[in-house]
């Protein structure tokens, strides 16, 4: 069964490497018919959308759907799920116990839940193909490279990629679910080696595995490329950014630090198979083939390409079991306007405004150490009640963390101040580092962006006050 398995997702690699091969006009075929597939079972199965779809014309065009939020699909979760064997209470239940990490749910889902970045989580339900796709989308575009193929496929069994897959800790949220099963789906093709960003011996390991390919957070690559004169990674291939936006100083910095390509991805834990940075043209590109990217304003109208709107609006077009049509995110994106530079025919995404990488240097005995934002994102997410939150660097070991309670929660300041302390203290959190937690009655977006800025530092990596750090001042991806 398994050598089966590994047969299809190798043929479905190398059929997704081969966009470029295809004019757009069999790319759009393929969309408006997985399209009308995706509304088709969701009317039939979901009781949710079926309402949502009722009164609409049979022979729906996606700009006559509604869009959905968060807030909608949360609330009616039962509702929009197409297998009624599916329950909020029992999804919440096995999320909830750490032994589920890497098992199938019923035996056929793989389980998530979003990182809570863009509000209080939602989650997610996957089956079995769903996830294929998006770990072959990946495989098969998001790299430089010899293409897929039968050549370059044995070519790995003999030699199999050495990955290094850096990932805070295990856990529900969206990339870390992918891991999980990432090594069964690969394999015989690649080894994944995982480590955390934090844990003391980060560096030595690397040294020692040599890995062809690092993956990792935009935060924990540019703390990497930061200490790159300790690394001796003379394979080293490509680095991938598997989450977090890097905005396009980090990119140019971490591939300064190591003289390799860094590709970029773009995904949200609703559609992790949106976009893939392109190794040829160095854009992302929207895999049209397996996922729509309107890109709106406040109004829900398109915006031109070229223009930044206020909102996207994201059809999965793999998930069938947890249909997002017309999903709205708050990412400001820009197309690329149509015209020559690029052999693959997939829209290309200009620039994402607003997503920033989240990073603290703190002291840990004789050493700099950089926190990534998903430490304080998973602690913050783990206790349930908090509904925003936003830490605030005040000198180099001081970090204050303000927190908006989810409604109906009562917890005083004392008690939230205990837990979250105890659990980011258990997850890694060094010692030296003194925390103050407490309740605000609101938190408010940047207002250059729009968005909630979670992590806020004046320091420098040697504890300097900078006015503004260099992550600051990069530029949003450009
Ligand atoms: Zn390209």
């Amino acid at each position: 069964m398994a050598v089966l398995h590994n047969l299809q997702f190798a043929r479905l690699t190398d059929q997704l490497g081969r966009v470029a091969d295809l004019p757009a006009t069999t790319i759009a075929l393929q969309q408006q018919q997985r399209l009308r597939r995706l509304i088709d079972h969701a009317r039939q199965h979901s009781a949710f959308y079926r309402r949502r779809f009722s009164g609409l014309p049979d022979e729906l065009t996606l700009q006559q759907i509604p869009p959905t939020t968060k807030d909608e699909l949360r609330e009616h979760f039962d509702d929009v799920v197409t297998d009624r064997r599916i329950r909020r209470r029992d999804l919440e239940r096995f999320v909830g116990d750490e032994r589920n990490l890497g098992q199938w749910y019923l035996g056929q889902y793989a389980v998530c839940h979003t990182s809570g970045s863009q509000g209080p989580p939602l989650l997610i339900v996957q089956d079995r193909q769903c996830l294929r796709i998006i770990l072959a989308t990946m495989a098969a575009r998001g790299r430089p490279g010899p293409k897929p193929g039968i050549r370059e496929g044995l070519r790995r069994i003999w030699k199999p990629t050495r990955v290094a897959a850096i990932a805070f800790r295990r856990g529900f949220y969206p990339s870390g679910m992918t891991l999980e099963f990432t090594q069964d789906a690969l394999w015989p093709f690649a080894r994944i080696s995982r480590f955390s960003s934090i844990q003391p011996d980060l560096i030595e390991r690397l040294n020692e595995l040599q890995p062809n390919v690092i993956s990792g957070y935009a935060s924990v690559l540019e703390g990497l490329a930061i200490q790159a004169s300790d690394l001796r990674l003379g394979s080293l291939e490509y680095i991938t950014n598997s989450s977090e936006q890097l905005s396009q100083r980090a990119k140019f910095r971490i591939e300064s630090a190591f003289q390799v390509p860094v590709v970029n991805h773009y995904g949200t834990g609703e559609c992790l198979q949106l976009a893939d940075g392109c190794p040829l043209c160095g854009d992302m590109h929207v895999n049209a083939d397996w996922a729509i990217l309107e890109v709106v304003d406040d109004d829900y109208r398109p915006v031109p390409a070229g223009q930044v709107g206020s909102r996207v609006l994201i059809t999965n077009l793999a998930n069938m079991t947890q249909p997002f049509i017309r999903y709205e995110v708050t990412d400001r994106v820009a197309l690329r306007a149509e015209g020559a530079g690029c052999p693959n025919p997939l829209p290309r995404i200009e620039r994402i405004d607003g997503r920033e990488a989240e990073l603290f240097w703190v002291r840990d005995g004789d050493r700099d150490r950089f926190l990534s934002g998903i430490l304080f994102h998973s602690a913050a997410d783990s206790l349930h009640v908090i509904r925003e939150w936003r830490a605030v660097q005040r000198s180099r070991n001081e970090i204050r963390i303000e927190v908006v309670l989810l409604p109906g929660t009562s917890l005083s300041s004392k008690t939230l101040e205990e837990q979250l302390t105890r659990r980011l203290y258990d997850i890694g959190l060094p010692r030296s580092v003194s925390l103050q937690v407490g309740i605000v009655d609101q938190l408010l977006p940047d207002p250059r962006t729009g968005k909630m800025r979670r992590m806020v530092t004046e320091l420098d990596r040697s504890g300097h006050t900078a006015g503004a750090t260099e992550i600051e001042r990069a530029p949003a991806a450009t």
